[in-house]
């Protein structure tokens, strides 16, 4: 990957495009290479739909390798939802696939005059943009059909749906799985909308004619590799509950341990859990969908493969296996216990191009404060739908759980830096609370997973519902997953390298065979840190503070059944996190 893919869409006779050498950013791959880019290139202060914010799309370091599991995308920008900065990252074929052409960084500049849509190509004779105003308004899935029959099976996409052209602040991007679906998503922070301020509808990547990256040291990459994947297919959550259940393996998990949110954060513990569990969902999964249920890769190279296919009544695709935070948000958090209707939000959520996080949170809003009852699938589905339509209402509820809160003058809303909290409640799993609070992304799981020691005992134990060793867990966590983000690996692998000092090793091997650079734990712990050190500054520029890192008030004052506990780790404390 030498190269970087500038299209600026702003000139005065239509888009340009040029490539750039990589410069400053030679090294860098995913979060670090798109945080770094929009730290240096996009003023903080400026309005996330405007010329000057740039969106800048990332293969890792490790992708278009035969690495496995190096299939992730970085999308960073200033995210329409937080002011702050952005990266949201996905799954699905494009990263590989653009690796392979070696592109690393596509970055969208400046903004159409017109309201034009466009249209990207990009393969091994390199780019070109075109306009398509054919496309406007489609899901998702139309697109890609559409793409499908002009340029074949093999291509994939980088698109957005209605919520993005209408520059939602919940609005995600897809990207094209294996099956050339567009099933999975940079849901977070409305990178969706910014593509949407660029008028660029969808990109098309074809690597046909290119191989695998070659590594510097084959020898040590392949040995690496090997015991890499041994590493992954023995541990317990890597090797076996993800295969077998995908993300919702831990609905039961977490409503046992009393920290499932529902009725908007209401309770920890969702009667219907057992409903929408994992194991259920598997269970008709194998019964509706026969051989083709079986799990399977979102990419190229996954060897965890904990996607799914979920099938309707009649035996039809529906949507992708409906994740944990999906099927959560949608769920319990509303109410919901019926699997059928929370695939079907799911399946508009990722045609209309929506955050589902961002999505159920602000459902289960929108019924507390009256506009649908707790519980009610079919007005979950309809509230959804006017979303996709863009009526008056759906404008507001697109723009998520803070702006609806807003507009509905509700108090309980659960946001940090007006991001939606996702699965897990802060109350009972305080290590994440840490994380939603101080996180430079807004309230985000996946920027340091507490949950995996404060619930699954993975790399040690903290007592989840106590503050003591919180701030240090997610510190951690958030230092390494940084470092992770940075390489293309699916953020899954941490179980097994927090748990397995050999399977740790074996992927410090795999990035420094591939480099032919040698490389430390303290190499990785440097890279995490520099990462949010941008991100960081990036924000307090654009007028974060302290009295950002905080979770919302009631987590304090308002007790959690059933462990009826608040939230009790200090600003103190929280200020704490970023002493490094
Ligand atoms: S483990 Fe799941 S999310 Fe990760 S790359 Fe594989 S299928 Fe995608």
């Amino acid at each position: 990957m030498d190269k970087i893919l500038r299209i600026n869409l702003s000139g005065p006779d239509g888009p340009s495009i040029k490539t750039d050498s990589l410069g400053d950013y030679a090294g860098l791959g995913g979060r670090a290479m798109t945080s770094a880019v929009v730290a240096k290139e996009v003023p903080p202060t400026c309005h996330p739909l405007s010329a000057e914010n740039k969106l800048v799309i990332a293969p890792g370091i490790l992708s278009g390798s035969a690495a496995a599991m190096s299939g992730r995308m970085s999308v960073g920008c200033k995210s329409p939802l937080t002011g702050g900065i952005k990266e949201a990252n996905s799954g699905g074929q494009a990263s590989q696939v653009l690796a392979r052409l070696g592109y690393a960084a596509i970055i969208l500049e400046g903004k159409p005059a017109e309201a034009a849509l466009y249209k990207v190509l990009i393969n091994q004779d390199g780019a070109t943009i075109s306009e398509d105003n054919s496309l406007k308004m489609l899901g998702n899935y139309d697109v890609v059909e559409k793409i499908r029959g002009e340029f074949g099976e093999k291509v994939s996409c980088i698109s957005i749906g209605p919520a993005g052209e209408m520059k939602m602040a919940a609005a995600s991007i897809a990207f094209s799985d294996m099956e050339q679906r567009p099933t999975r998503h940079a849901g977070r922070g409305g990178v969706g909308a910014v593509m949407g301020a660029k008028g660029v509808k969808v990109i098309v990547v074809d690597d046909a004619g290119t191989g695998v990256r070659s590594p510097a040291d084959p020898e040590k990459f392949k040995a690496a590799n090997k015991a890499f994947v041994a590493g992954l297919r023995k541990h317990p959550v890597t090797g076996e509950g993800l295969p077998a259940y995908g993300t919702n393996v831990l609905t039961n998990v977490i409503n046992e341990a009393g920290g499932y949110p529902t009725n908007n954060f209401a309770f920890g513990q969702f009667e219907g859990a057992a409903k929408i569990s994992g194991e259920t969902q598997a269970e008709l999964e194998n019964e509706r969908g026969g051989k083709g249920s079986a799990t399977h890769g979102c990419h190229r190279g996954c060897v965890i493969r904990c996607s799914g296919t979920f099938y309707d009544k009649n035996g039809n695709f529906l949507s992708k296996q409906p994740e944990y935070e999906t099927v959560w948000a949608h769920g319990g958090n509303c109410g919901i216990d019926d699997i059928d209707a929370i695939a079907m939000l799911d399946r508009l959520d990722d045609d209309f191009g929506l955050d589902t996080i961002e999505m159920g949170a602000t459902i289960g809003v929108a019924m507390e404060a009256g506009i649908a009852k707790f519980g009610d699938a079919q007005a979950a589905i309809d509230l959804v739908k006017e979303v996709g339509q863009g009526t008056p209402l759906g404008r507001i509820l697109g723009n998520g759980a803070a702006v609806t809160g807003q507009v509905f003058g509700i108090e309980r809303v659960p946001v940090v830096k007006r991001q939606a909290m996702p699965a897990y409640d802060p109350r009972t799993v305080q290590g994440i609370g840490v994380t939603y609070a101080t996180s430079t992304m807004g309230a985000d799981h996946t920027a340091g997973y507490a949950v995996a020691t404060n619930i699954l005992g993975v790399g040690g134990n903290v007592d989840p519902l106590k503050p003591e060793g919180q701030v240090e867990l997610s510190r951690t966590l958030q230092i390494s997953t940084a470092a992770i983000d940075s390489t293309g690996m699916c953020l899954f692998i941490a179980f097994a390298i927090l748990d397995q000092p050999d399977t740790f090793q074996a992927l410090l091997d795999l990035i420094s065979g591939f480099s032919g650079q040698p490389l430390t734990a303290d190499d990785v712990v440097a890279l995490g840190k520099s990462v949010l050190k941008n991100e960081r500054e990036f924000n307090a520029k654009a007028g974060f503070t302290a009295k950002d890192d905080r979770l919302p008030d009631y987590f304090q004052t308002e007790k959690l059944p059933p462990h009826d506990i608040t939230f009790a780790v200090s600003d103190e404390d929280l200020d704490q996190v970023y002493n490094f």
